[in-house]
């Protein structure tokens, strides 16, 4: 007998026959003696409709900053429907279920309205629940404030939710279910050669994550990776027949990944909505680049990139690469600090940028991995704005209506598919 934390995302209970094949799943784990706790999102797209609806009662889109409490009431409503419901289901298939809200089951967090942080789990309930021979169907991405007041953790945190109950209750088994088989090469919805990855390490899955491969949510795999680590297995809700009960299906985010040796890239990720700024002819030095990154970080402004070169007449130019909601903010404090530091004053911008992450710890060390994205991509005519580098990620700034064909040209420059598909034997535990 193993105890399941399973979560269960929007699409796998959009509807009620998916939430009628969720129950059935769970009740059949009931039947085979497993304890389960079921933990899920909203059905479909309620979380959006539910932000929608807020924008058209205030007439603006700013109700995270003006009504950040009442947004949490809102936003947690998504999830009460889906764990009422499917409690309601499990028991029509057979067995018992109770619903909890994150407060009722103590995922408590600290007062950051709309981006709560979970501080601590108090399981007792949960824990109880299960004992007492019941399904626990707790509602994600929610819970409630050191000062008793109800908090979401961000768009995509019921994956959180489930890493955090799975390490508190000190669950065999930590299972999300989604809609596609897996963590894939790059998001297979963009990049139709994209294949499964059957083992990746946490480290890397963080990375692929904050980058934006929408599939988990970065904050579950590092509380995954806290030690000792979780393992956390990603896989479809949509699989029915003899694969469907098959523990090796779909990717297990693992501390101990199978690496090859000629793998460099893992996987690839993207993200729209970047903007970079370029300041000409500022004084050389280091007072330059610090007074600007310095002011720009008291103002709240992330700078993700930062190059300086230097210009012919002895200046240097710093170009600067901000999300493109910051770039207002960053404009007037870079004219500021410029103005400050004698400056030349001439600015230039690009906007409509996407960040391309290549992640993989194969990369660490390894030489020519810049010449080989650099090659794929020049082939494909795309214009790279700029470049950074991680120990194991390198990214790149490329225009937005370019980003599919970069994903793909990175995708087959890499030879990703093949690789993904090399067979098992050809690979070592690392
Ligand atoms: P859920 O509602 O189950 O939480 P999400 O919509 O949050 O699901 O995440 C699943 C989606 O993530 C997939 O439908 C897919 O389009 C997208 N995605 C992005 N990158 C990847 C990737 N590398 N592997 C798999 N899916 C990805
Ligand atoms: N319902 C929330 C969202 O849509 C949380 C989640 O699905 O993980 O972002
Ligand atoms: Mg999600």
């Amino acid at each position: 007998m193993a105890l399941l934390v399973q979560k269960y995302g929007g699409t796998s209970v959009g509807s009620p026959e998916r939430i009628q094949a969720v129950a059935a799943r769970v009740a059949r784990a009931r039947r085979r003696g497993d304890d389960v706790v079921v933990v899920v999102s909203a059905m479909g797209h309620t979380t959006d409709e539910l932000i929608d609806l807020a924008r058209n009662v205030a007439g603006h889109d700013d109700c995270v900053h003006e009504h950040p409490r009442e947004m949490d009431m809102l936003l947690s409503a998504g999830e009460r429907i889906s764990m009422a419901l499917l409690a309601m289901a499990i028991r029509e298939a057979g067995a018992d279920a109770r619903s909890l809200t994150g407060s009722q089951a103590a995922i408590i967090t600290d007062a950051w309205h709309t981006s709560a942080r979970i501080v601590e789990v108090r399981a007792d309930r949960v824990r109880e629940t299960v004992e007492g021979g019941c399904v626990a169907i707790v509602a994600g991405f929610q819970g409630v404030s050191t000062t008793r007041e109800i908090t979401t953790l961000g768009r995509g945190g019921s994956d959180t939710t489930a890493v955090a109950l799975a390490r508190a209750l000190g669950a065999d088994r930590c299972e999300i279910y989604t809609d596609v088989d897996g963590i894939f090469t790059c998001d297979p919805r963009r990049v139709p050669d994209a294949r499964i990855i059957p083992r990746i390490s946490h480290d890397e899955m963080v990375e692929l994550a904050q980058s934006g491969a929408q599939v988990m949510h970065a904050r579950a795999v590092d509380l995954g990776a806290r030690t000792p680590a979780l393992d956390i297995r990603v896989l479809s809700s949509f699989v029915t027949g003899p694969d469907e009960d098959d523990p090796t299906r779909g990717t297990l985010i693992t501390d101990d990944p199978m690496v090859r040796e000629d793998q460099v890239v893992t996987g690839l990720a993207s993200a729209r909505g970047y903007a970079k700024l370029l300041l000409h002819a500022l004084p050389a030095g280091m007072r330059t680049p610090t007074e600007m990154l310095g002011a720009l970080a008291d103002a709240g402004v992330s700078v993700d990139m930062v190059t300086e070169s230097p210009q012919a007449d002895g200046r240097v130019l710093l170009q600067l690469t901000v999300r493109g909601d910051d770039l207002a903010r960053a404009r007037e404090i870079a004219a500021q600090v410029a103005a400050r530091l004698g400056g030349g004053g001439a600015m230039d911008e690009r906007t409509g940028l996407s960040r391309i992450a290549l992640v993989g710890r194969g990369m660490s060390g390894r030489p020519g991995v810049y010449a080989q994205a650099f090659r794929a991509l020049m082939d494909a005519g795309v214009k790279v704005e700029a470049v950074s580098t991680s120990s194991i990620s390198i990214t790149l700034l490329v225009p937005s209506d370019q980003e599919d064909e970069a994903l793909r040209a990175l995708h087959d420059g890499f030879t990703l598919a093949a690789q993904a598909e090399a067979p098992a034997a050809a690979a070592v535990a690392g």
